[in-house]
């Protein structure tokens, strides 16, 4: 049996971190991965869709060049080829975390992992026979998968998931997405801006339900631009699978009809077999219950990323796996969700730190908002992005910043001085001090903290 200080399961963006973290910091890490180095984040997650994301940005600018003064002619997509792109960047990244662990002299055991007992993993090896691991401490990072409700048609091509609209060789000439979450969202972008039909139906009031309440508006419009159709407080009531592709029925009577159903609405968590209960671990509706150290209920059981259930972002996963190896290896790390950037990479982005207005007032905080269209920032004007706005969160009294939440070109990129403001516990006076360079997106951001305090030069 093979001795390690540290055994993590799992290998996405909070497992594979957490053995190079442990390994820096001197420890004996054994990692277990079952599919692929790297996890949903960089196989069928954050990375490929990014680089179909950006194919897609592309695409539709060259489709608009006619009217800057640059007319490519007709522009034919070939999705066989950018997938084989997207293919090519995962292979690249991918090498470059095997070539990481190797250098850190992580142990990578490919194969699936369980806990035996509280410091043994048994892993049932890919190439067939088992192997039992002995660590002092154990990491679960094991993520998950894509919700598939039951009612759905199985076993045909037709109904896919995420997992499957990255490997499509053919672009659909129309596809029906269940689900106006981030990862709909994404898709409907893609898919709209290369050319296919693209319906999406949501069952809350709007897209993005979970974020500030102008964001899904905004982000509809974008779509509808597309010439998406866009269905919000709307059930898929049926879904039937015919020769020629799906027919649904919607909750207001109607029916769509498209070559495919892609469903994103969720996202299932890993935490069965695993042998987590037997050890005593705490396990809530699916998630593991974990403190702010990122230890579970049994000591030196920890769990790292979207298995915890607490916020399904890569992020959040890379910073739960270095506070779990710091831990383990006897350091006094935790971890701070006040200050986490979440992105939505459509066309145009979304990205949203710290609270909404409505999430601030409802943690007792008397808090303002005041917003800054893109239509007026010289930037977003030249690039031909004017869609969107910038929005700043402020606590009334003090003026601290509590949250930032943007739409428009960049955003994902633009977020980062929020998130720096709200960890630094700026105010609002001092981001709209700040002098931004210009003519940049970041102005946005500044721009609306002038606004907020009744000082807007340009909006
Ligand atoms: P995962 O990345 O899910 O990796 C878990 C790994 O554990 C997998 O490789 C799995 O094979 C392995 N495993 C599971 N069980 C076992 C076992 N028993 N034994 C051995 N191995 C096992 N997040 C962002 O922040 N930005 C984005 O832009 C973004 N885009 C996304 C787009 C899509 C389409 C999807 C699906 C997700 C996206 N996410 C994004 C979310 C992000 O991918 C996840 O939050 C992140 O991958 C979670 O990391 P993790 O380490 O918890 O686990």
């Amino acid at each position: 049996m093979a001795k390690y200080d540290i055994a993590v399961i799992g290998s996405g963006p909070g497992g594979y971190v957490a053995a190079l973290r442990a390994a820096k910091l001197g420890r004996k890490v054994c990692l277990v991965e079952r599919v692929a180095l790297g996890g949903v984040c960089l196989n069928r997650g954050c990375i490929p869709t990014k680089t179909l994301t950006h194919l897609a940005e592309v695409c539709a600018l060259v489709k608009r060049g006619g009217e800057i003064g640059i007319d490519a002619g007709e522009v034919r997509v070939d999705f066989a080829r950018m997938q084989a792109n997207k293919d090519a960047v995962v292979d690249r990244l991918k090498r470059g975390v095997a070539g990481l662990l190797k250098h850190a002299g992580v142990a990578v055991v490919m194969g699936t992992g369980r806990l035996a007992e509280r410091k043994k993993v048994a892993v049932k090896l890919n190439d067939g026979g088992d192997e039992l691991v002995e660590a002092d401490k154990v990491i679960i990072a094991t993520g998950s998968d894509p919700a598939r409700p039951s009612w759905l048609p199985s076993g045909t091509d037709r109904v896919i998931t995420s997992d499957e609209a990255l490997r499509l060789t053919a672009l659909p000439s129309s596809i029906l997405i269940l689900g106006g979450g981030y990862i709909g969202c994404e898709f409907a972008s893609i898919f709209a801006q290369l050319g296919a039909e693209v319906t999406v139906v949501e069952m809350l009031d709007r897209l993005l339900p979970t974020l500030d309440g102008d964001i899904g508006a905004e982000i509809a419009k974008a779509l509808k631009r597309l010439k998406a159709k866009v269905h919000v407080a709307m059930k898929v009531e049926s879904l039937d699978v015919g020769q020629g592709g799906v027919r649904a029925k919607l909750s207001d009577g109607k029916a769509v009809e498209a070559e495919l159903a892609l469903v994103c609405v969720g996202r299932r968590l890993l935490s069965a077999d695993l042998g987590l209960e037997p050890a005593g671990i705490k396990v809530e509706k699916g998630a593991v219950a974990v403190d702010e150290h990122c230890e579970t209920s049994a000591a030196g059981v920890y769990a790292i990323g979207d298995v915890t259930g607490r916020m399904l972002l890569a992020h959040v996963a890379t910073a739960q796996g270095i506070a779990a190896a710091e831990h383990a290896a006897g350091q006094n790390a935790r971890i701070d969700y006040r200050c986490v950037p979440a992105a939505v990479f459509t066309n145009p982005e979304v990205a949203t730190v710290g609270l909404t207005e409505a999430e601030a007032r409802g943690a007792g905080r008397k808090a303002r908002a005041a917003k800054f269209s893109l239509q007026a920032l010289g930037r977003a004007v030249a690039l031909g992005e004017t869609a969107g706005f910038a929005k700043v969160v402020a606590d009334e009294e003090t003026g601290q910043v509590l949250g930032v939440h943007i739409v428009g070109a960049h955003a994902s990129d633009v977020v980062a001085e929020g998130a720096m403001a709200i960890a630094l516990e700026a105010t609002v006076t001092e981001l709209a001090q700040t002098i931004h360079a210009h003519p940049t997106l970041p102005e946005a951001v500044m721009e609306a903290a002038r606004a907020w305090l009744g000082q807007g030069i340009h909006g």
